[in-house]
């Protein structure tokens, strides 16, 4: 009998990069950006059943979350009575810029592709991530990619040195729509390098990848939650990171530590401060079987 179920870690991104080249007529904006996935991953576990999605994900239950439309576009061009039950658990704090619901749809996908043996190619997979969302396509490939158009357009770098992260998580979330209305307000549009981001990453030299951190959403971010502007700081001038930055849209700051152990010193102070906070590394994937 085939298999009916599939469990599966949906890992949760970083932008090393995040710049802003433009915005489109349709209100999208045109980005840059460096993508890494990293060791925080949601839990999704894939039960096939008759014709119903259900979608079970604590207060981000039933047909809003992310991986429940990824179902439905999976089925929708699949002439079948077929549906599923999707369970996540999530570890990916929520409106923090680390793309939780990105790859909780992308495990989505490719779980579902696995069960039903293969009905898609991967780039009909990654046409359905694009109309999901910005961040799901990275998610299907995950490691480390060069990001471009609204993200969706990939291009892959040498894969980041194994890197260690401090993650902070301020209690106030980032509503991605509004970081940029409030950038539009008077934000400054950039590019990336890319020749300089695929030398620095294919040395693996951490204190080259450091001084290469950028985010144009930084500053609208900072200015909706200010706590943002406060643990990036501290972690540059009182926690020795070889660089800070925030993720996306926020609120999430990560910190570039030298090893595990001094990241493991610094999350202890933010968690004795009651903090949200992820000691993590670089990996390879986006999605992995469980
Ligand atoms: P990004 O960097 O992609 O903007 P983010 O961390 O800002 O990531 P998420 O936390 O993934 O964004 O999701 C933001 C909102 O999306 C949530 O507030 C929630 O309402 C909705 N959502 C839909 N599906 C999910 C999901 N599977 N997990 C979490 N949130 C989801």
């Amino acid at each position: 009998m085939s298999q009916s179920h599939l469990e599966l870690f949906a890992y949760a991104k970083i932008n090393l990069a995040l710049a802003i080249t433009g915005r489109r007529e349709d209100g999208y904006h045109e980005l840059e950006s460096i993508m890494q996935s990293i060791g925080i991953y949601d839990f999704v576990r894939l039960t096939l059943q008759r014709e119903e999605i259900e979608c079970y994900c604590g207060e981000f239950s039933g047909p809003e979350n992310l991986a429940f439309k990824a179902a439905q576009r999976f089925f929708r061009d699949l002439n079948t009575s077929q549906g599923v039950k999707i369970e996540i658990q999530k570890a990916i704090p929520v409106q923090g810029g680390l793309g939780g619901g990105s790859a909780d749809a992308a495990a989505t996908l490719l779980g579902l592709n696995n069960l039903l043996g293969n009905p898609y190619t991967i780039e009909e997979l990654e046409k359905f991530a694009s109309e999901l969302g910005a961040d799901v396509a990275f998610c299907l490939r995950g490691g480390t990619q060069w990001a471009a158009g609204v993200g969706e357009r990939l291009r892959k770098l040498p894969k980041a040195p194994k890197l260690y992260f401090v993650i902070v998580k301020p209690p106030q979330g980032v509503d991605t729509a509004l970081a940029y209305r409030t950038f539009d307000e008077e934000g400054k549009t950039s590019h990336l390098d890319y020749l300089q981001w695929e030398k620095s990453l294919a040395s693996g030299d951490k204190n080259a990848i450091a001084s290469l951190l950028h985010n144009d959403l930084e500053q609208a971010s900072m200015k909706l939650v200010p706590e943002i502007l406060r643990v990036k700081e501290e972690l540059l001038v009182e926690n020795g990171c070889l660089g800070a930055l925030m993720s996306g849209s926020g609120s999430a700051v990560f910190g570039l530590m030298d090893s595990k152990e001094e990241a493991m010193k610094t999350a202890t102070k933010y968690r004795e401060k009651n903090y949200a906070v992820w000691v993590t590394n670089t990996v390879e994937r986006g999605v992995c079987h469980g």
